[in-house]
């Protein structure tokens, strides 16, 4: 048995535990979970940070593009050119930066096949998507890519499907990836132009599907925005993940909170393409879980879940420091259909990470941390003690 006694333990919407002593086993598993008696060590300890949507595999594109389309275009260019082993490479950098941060279980959209044998080197928790595109693949077609692209879980991280998008990924291809595996994550309703493609048919979504060969003989487009697509599909649900999510349509968010579908927002991406923060507050108010997420370098300056939390309090001011906590934790955990992750809680995994404590009030060191004036000062994997960052 390993023991960490603090001066506080945050437990989420259960509040404080102040001294509070956590106690895991040998296979990391917190079995103690009570008020610490005697010394303790001067830490905050929180649960270990979720960064629910992820591309590991991504570097920084090599010029700077702030709009949509064209980036979409030089993120194809850019993953031509690689090798298998430079995007292991690059998923295990991305990991070890990640987890420097605090972050202990990533939602990872892995494009290559690849990120599985990152998590084996670094062992984070979390779900690793397997990512679809085909925008021309009919239902066998699909079956046939699903086949091709399915990846076993690993030890600490679970498997998923992600159809890319709406505008990428055919009706058949995410039908056919919702009946392999439940968990499905899917960027949805990023930009107005996906939005004109699935109601009219036409624009640049149209037009890049043309020049890629993708966009099938006499296509008749849905009719009707993202997520009500999603929803017609059937693919709406707790288990699938929905990102971006920034044009929504009026009864949209209602949808979503009656199927209790997740959203991930990327405050890192929406400061990138200068975009208008969309209106977390009232989603949280409407009872959907809204989780955090660096996405890429290609769209982001780092990958570091304090600064997304730094960037969160800057587009949502008006969120208490506890709420944004809760979405870099809980409800990533939540959003990967793996609601123990970002808890601490007894049976769970001893995934943690701890704030210099202080003489503060334990609610003072947590709104200094979401605004980037305290840093990580320790993260324990699965009950090991990470390098310190
Ligand atoms: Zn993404």
């Amino acid at each position: 048995m390993h023991f960490l006694r603090a001066r506080h333990v945050w437990l989420g919407e259960r509040g404080w535990l102040s001294p509070g002593e956590l106690g895991w086993d040998a296979a990391g598993r917190l079995v103690v979970l009570r008020r610490a008696r005697g010394r303790v060590d001067d830490l905050v300890v929180l649960p270990g940070l979720v960064d629910a949507h992820a591309h590991l595999q991504l570097e920084p594109l090599a010029v700077v593009e702030r709009r949509f389309l064209p980036w979409v275009r030089a993120v194809l260019a850019a993953r031509a050119g690689r090798s298998p082993r430079q995007d292991r490479r690059t998923a295990v950098a991305a990991l070890r930066q990640l987890r420097a941060g605090g972050t202990t279980a990533v939602g990872e959209i892995d494009s290559t096949g690849q990120s599985p044998a990152a998590f084996a080197a670094v062992p984070l928790a979390g779900r690793c998507y397997q990512e679809l595109t085909g925008y021309h693949l009919d239902a066998s077609a699909a079956r046939a890519r699903i086949a091709e692209r399915e990846r076993p879980a690993g030890a600490n991280c679970a498997a998923g499907l992600s159809p890319h998008a709406p505008y990428s990924a055919s009706a058949p291809l995410i039908v056919a990836a919702h009946r392999r595996r439940r968990h499905l994550a899917i960027h949805c309703a990023e930009v107005p132009e996906e939005q004109e493609f699935l109601r009219r048919g036409r624009g640049p979504f149209a037009e890049l599907l043309q020049q890629l060969g993708r966009l099938p003989a006499g296509h008749r487009p849905p009719g009707v925005g993202a997520v009500r697509h999603l929803r017609a599909l059937g693919v709406l649900g707790p288990r699938t993940q929905l990102v971006h999510c920034q044009e929504l349509e009026r009864g949209d968010a209602a949808l979503l909170a009656a199927t209790r579908t997740p959203v991930v927002v990327c405050p890192g991406t929406i400061e990138w393409f200068r975009r208008t923060p969309p209106p977390v507050p009232g989603w949280l108010r409407a009872g959907i879980r809204v989780a955090l997420g660096t996405d890429s370098r290609a769209s982001n300056v780092d990958l570091s879940m304090p600064r997304e939390l730094l960037r969160a309090a800057r587009c949502w001011p008006g969120l208490a420091p506890e709420t944004l906590l809760q979405m870099a934790t809980a409800f990533g955990g939540v959003s990967l259909g793996r609601p123990r992750l970002g808890r601490i809680a007894r049976g769970g995994r001893a995934d943690l990470c701890a704030l210099p404590a202080g003489t503060d009030a334990p609610a003072r060191a947590l709104e200094e941390f979401v605004h980037g004036a305290r840093r990580i000062a320790a993260v324990w994997l699965g009950g090991a003690r990470a390098a310190p960052c």
